[in-house]
């Protein structure tokens, strides 16, 4: 398990729970998709009208589950979730709608990975409020309209890109995640710390923020070990130098790279002068799937500005050689 990991692991999510923000106030940072939310919510609610169908995306643990609920909340309405993987059948998902009460949010995290069929199924519910059920089979089979409360559908997906077209059409609403500014991964550091009654320097947040890969829920991963260090070895309180020395020891570096990340970088540099390299070369080197690069390790080095993908393979860039203090080669 890497500590920079993306994704929640079991036992994290009771932690996350108690971390969430439940209004848009507290909700930091993602400015644009803030307003835009406030707007909408603002005048769904003068309208008296349920809000239209929202499409979050973006990468792992920046906050969607965390913006559903808070969509529910300032809504004032019930919020259900489920995910696609979790509904394997026509009937699994006409079950849940028909339970909804009127103007609740559902939330499908990895909407993405619901199966065709049942896309097919949530069309007429997203744009007509309702579904369209089969009844028999064979000759005397016969197609019965159930008309459904309206509700507002949050779908959560990490791949905008492998949403059907009709599905991504009936949203109303699409808006994108950022990976988050220092500021506001600062800014959430500090709010954590608070609710976990520890108290933490400036500098000492800006150190935990800057390694956090701009995704809160890395953020609060390392400022609980970092806590966790500062109880053992400290007074319970997180200065700068304390939150450093942690942070070494996890083997995160200063911009939030680890020994995987080091791993990959490193082969392409050495091992390929550094690129262009084919993903399954590099997949082959470094003993990875090629999709777990592409999916997992990737995504955050090219938002950095370490790796450039281009037609002929990856390319290491010359911020990867000054990060490792080596001299770029010459062409
Ligand atoms: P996944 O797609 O993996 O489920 P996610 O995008 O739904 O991830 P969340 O579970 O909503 O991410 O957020 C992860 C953690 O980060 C939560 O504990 C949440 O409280 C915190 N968090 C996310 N965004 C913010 C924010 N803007 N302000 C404060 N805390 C946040």
């Amino acid at each position: 398990e890497r500590i920079i990991s993306q994704e929640a692991g079991d036992q994290e999510l009771s932690f996350e729970q108690s971390l969430r923000p439940q209004t848009l106030n507290q909700y930091i940072g993602q400015d644009k998709v803030k307003e835009n939310l406030a707007v909408f919510i603002e005048a769904a609610k003068l309208r008296q009208e349920t809000l239209d169908h929202v499409l979050l995306y973006g990468p792992p643990g920046l906050g969607k589950t965390t913006l559903a609920a808070i969509i529910s909340n300032e809504m004032g309405v019930h919020l259900r979730t489920t995910s696609g993987p979790a509904i394997e059948r026509p009937g699994d998902l006409a079950a849940i709608l028909t339970a909804l009460e009127p103007g609740d949010v559902l939330f499908i995290d990895e909407i993405h990975r619901l199966p065709r069929a049942i896309e097919e199924v949530l069309y007429p519910a997203m744009e007509d409020f309702c579904l369209d059920i089969v009844i028999g089979k064979g000759p005397t089979a016969r197609s019965v309209r159930l008309d459904l409360p309206p509700f507002t559908l949050v779908g959560a997906t990490t791949r905008a890109g492998s949403l059907s077209a009709p599905l991504r059409d009936r949203f109303g609403v699409l808006s994108r995640l950022e990976y988050y500014k220092e500021k506001d991964l600062k800014e959430i550091v500090v709010r954590t710390a608070e609710l976990l009654e520890t108290e933490i320097d400036y500098n000492a947040a800006v150190e935990i923020a800057r390694r956090s890969r701009g995704t809160p829920r890395i953020a609060n991963r390392l400022l609980k070990r970092v806590r966790d260090f500062a109880q053992v070895r400290g007074n319970g309180s997180i200065q700068e130098s304390l939150a450093s020395e942690a942070l070494e020891l996890m083997q995160v570096d200063r911009l939030g790279l680890d020994h995987i990340d080091h791993k990959l970088l490193k082969g392409i540099i050495e091992k390929f002068r550094g690129g262009p390299v084919g993903l399954e070369t590099i997949a082959a080197t470094i003993g990875e799937e090629a999709h777990t690069i592409e999916d997992v390790y990737e995504p955050y080095l090219l938002q950095i500005g370490f790796l450039q993908r281009t037609p002929r393979g990856r390319i290491a860039t010359p911020a990867v050689y000054q990060h490792f203090h080596m001299e770029v080669p010459a062409e």
